[in-house]
């Protein structure tokens, strides 16, 4: 693809919205098992920064050019995505001036101004046909997308941009998405397919953690229900992951969504759905955010904070694959019933998951490869928390936890008599826990979280959380 994503077939990457309602495709838009990656991969280094020299594995991507300057071009598996310092110039390439777009503008209209991205990027919408939709509360409700859906409707947009966190990434998967239903509710209920959008989609995130833009997930909710959906026409064609919107980010935030994306990749490594190419993802960002995070925390500067945006965008790409597992089936109802914000709340259990799936054996396997073959991953996990063992391993989580100013054991995330451990294990996902490499039952969970290990003493300096 060229810069302004022509594809190499010649086809105009610029789509005419279609009216009235297309049939869902038959096929998913890619497989998240493309074998033909080596093929498909490309990447190339427009400029670089030099802490991102050792992320990418050379022997995985077809090409690999230019080692200086500032931001890079990666297209894989059919995704664009622009990744460094001051990689939102590419906007102005996509919206061109010359020759204007129908755009719709989903904005986290705080985001927005407060990640510098107004400064940046305002002057495009104007000189575009711009709808923008700014409505909508945080955890995406099918009011607020059934009403962004009917604007973008009557905007006969040519192209959607998102800008903000991962709700402003969801609220515009789901527009884009839905609108092409013509009966939104019953998709997400599962009652009916998902009609695949060729609108352009470009994710630009504020924050670095959810990995939003690289993935086909989105949530929301009806009357208080939550409803997840995965589709391949839900992931966003372009990325604009730049680590300049993430300056003004609060350290709470910036701990709580980085430690999402270590969860993420620390999961996506040892999970049933695991993949050499996942896993080359998966052991990067792991990689990037247990070296980085602390210091994009508690003394950020321009490495550590394009270092987390890498590790968020490539968690993203892993667990697209591989989906998550029990830390995270853990800690839904953390976030729900207890407030913790979801960063936070999956990695609260994440060292116990550790040694759990740790002492996995061939009785109690969920991966069809062998209990060896989990073990081999979690050698690889230890490996890179510079770990000799199981124990240190989660010592070296515990440790990281106590330097972000969260909470570090479930009972100071809330969890503190017998009873709520056992109402939050009833409350788990069960589908996410299918994924996890080693089975857990309601009595084995409450054992293992029942001996959580009293919280680590804080160094001084560790931040405050709000919540
Ligand atoms: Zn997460």
């Amino acid at each position: 693809m060229d810069a302004l994503g022509q594809k190499r077939d010649g086809r105009a990457w610029r789509p005419v919205p279609r009216y009235p309602l297309r049939k869902p495709r038959e096929q998913p838009v890619c497989s998240p098992h493309i074998n033909t990656f080596f093929a498909q991969a490309e990447l190339i280094y427009t400029h670089t920064l030099c802490i991102l020299g050792h992320i990418v594995d050379s022997q995985s991507h077809a090409s690999l050019t230019a080692t200086t300057g500032q931001s890079r071009k990666s297209v894989v598996n059919d995704q664009i995505a622009y990744l460094g310092d001051h990689s939102c110039k590419h906007l102005a390439t996509i919206l061109n001036p010359e020759t204007p777009l129908r755009v719709f503008a989903v904005l986290d209209q705080q985001a927005y101004v407060h990640s510098g991205a107004k400064e940046l990027i305002e002057h495009l919408f104007q000189q575009q046909i711009t709808t923008r939709f700014t409505d909508f509360e945080p955890n995406p409700k099918l009011e607020d997308v059934t009403q962004g859906i009917e604007l973008y409707r009557q905007a006969q947009a040519e192209i959607v941009v998102a800008i903000g966190g991962g709700t402003a990434m969801d609220m515009a998967k789901l527009i884009r998405t839905l609108s092409h239903s013509p009966d939104p509710e019953a998709v997400v209920r599962g009652e009916s397919p998902i009609w695949a959008s060729d609108v352009r989609f470009v994710a630009v995130p504020t924050t670095a953690g959810t990995g939003s833009e690289a993935t086909q997930f989105a949530v929301v909710y009806i009357d208080g229900q939550k409803f997840s959906l995965d589709h391949p026409s839900l992931r966003p064609d372009i990325a604009i992951v730049d680590p300049q919107l993430m300056r003004t980010l609060p350290a709470a935030v910036t701990a709580a969504t980085g430690l999402d994306a270590f969860c993420q990749a620390i999961e996506s490594i040892w999970a049933v759905g695991a993949t050499e190419e996942s896993l080359r993802y998966a052991s990067e960002a792991a990689a990037l955010a247990f070296e980085h995070l602390p210091r994009a925390t508690n003394n950020p500067d321009s490495e550590s904070r394009a270092a987390m945006c890498h590790a968020s965008y490539l968690a993203g790409k892993a667990i697209n694959i591989t989906r998550t597992t029990a830390a995270h089936a853990l800690s839904y109802p953390l976030t729900s019933k207890y407030g913790v914000p979801h960063g936070f709340a999956v990695s609260v259990t994440l060292a116990l998951m550790l040694a759990y799936n740790a002492a996995v054996t061939d009785e109690d396997c969920l991966d069809t490869r062998s209990a060896r073959d989990v073990k081999h991953r979690i050698a690889r996990i230890l490996e890179i928390l510079g770990a000799n063992s199981v124990q240190e391993g989660c010592a070296a989580i515990a440790s990281l936890l106590a330097k972000l100013g969260g909470p570090t054991s479930l009972s100071e995330a809330g969890i503190q008599t017998p009873q709520a451990l056992r109402d939050l294990i009833a409350a788990v996902n069960v589908q996410r826990m299918s994924n996890n490499p080693r089975r857990t039952t309601p009595t084995a969970l409450f054992e293992l979280l029942s001996q959580a290990p009293e919280p680590t003493q804080r160094p001084k300096q560790a931040i405050a959380v709000s919540s």
